[in-house]
């Protein structure tokens, strides 16, 4: 079982992939919980050179092929192994950040993108996604750290992020879970865990 959230920067994501993980943990199952970019060693230098405020000039196209090559590194080393062996696997983003930052983020054709990251992860898709919305002021200003490349990015630039992610997980309702971001922790956590209940194998 392969669990992604997805969404806009601040959204909480990170805070409720870690309460899915101990929920689950807590119901007795294997969880591997994981990020991206940067879960891996090549990762973690490929994070390093996306994020950097001093990274300048970088193409669309390799920005995006960097995302990937971060990707299929994850998957290759970190999710793929776990689901073999059984674990459930929670990640802090996945292929839709790229469809929603590298596709309508900086304009390119998301049919490209998609192609892309299909070849990256083997054709990996999450069995659920969880999207926590919140408007891109609000979101940018719950970060605490300094912004980073992306964060750092015009207001337009994350409001088609935002738009995108809506996009996409409204045209697959039965993958996705919709979430305002907004709403209290404790009821995120539960509507989260109510779904992740449906694809769980007895
Ligand atoms: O979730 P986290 O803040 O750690 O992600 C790192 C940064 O990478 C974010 O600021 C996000 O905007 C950016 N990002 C991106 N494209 C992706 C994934 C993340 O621009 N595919
Ligand atoms: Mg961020």
């Amino acid at each position: 079982v392969f669990i992604a959230f997805e969404g806009g920067e601040g959204a909480g994501k990170t805070t409720q992939a870690r309460l899915a993980a101990i929920w689950l943990r807590d119901h007795g199952y294997d969880v591997v919980t994981t990020h991206e970019p940067g879960a891996t060693k090549i990762g973690m230098r490929l994070r390093a050179m996306l994020l950097d405020r001093d990274t300048t000039g970088l193409s669309d196209r390799a920005e995006s092929l960097l995302y990937a090559a971060d990707r299929a590194d994850h998957v290759a080393n970190v999710i793929r192994p776990a689901m073999d062996r059984g674990a459930i696997v929670v990640s802090d983003r996945y292929v839709d950040s790229s469809l929603a930052y590298q596709g309508f983020g900086r304009q390119q054709r998301v049919e490209d993108i998609a192609r892309v990251n299909a070849w990256a992860t083997g054709g990996l898709v999450p069995d659920l996604t969880v999207l926590l919305e919140i408007p891109p002021q609000a979101g940018l200003g719950r970060l605490s750290a300094p912004a980073d490349r992306i964060e750092s990015e015009s207001q337009d630039f994350h409001e088609r992020v935002r738009a995108g992610f809506h996009a996409l997980a409204e045209a697959d309702p039965d993958r996705y879970l919709i979430l305002d971001a907004s709403r209290p922790q404790n009821e995120l956590s539960r509507e989260i865990q109510y779904r992740i209940r449906e694809i769980l194998p007895d």
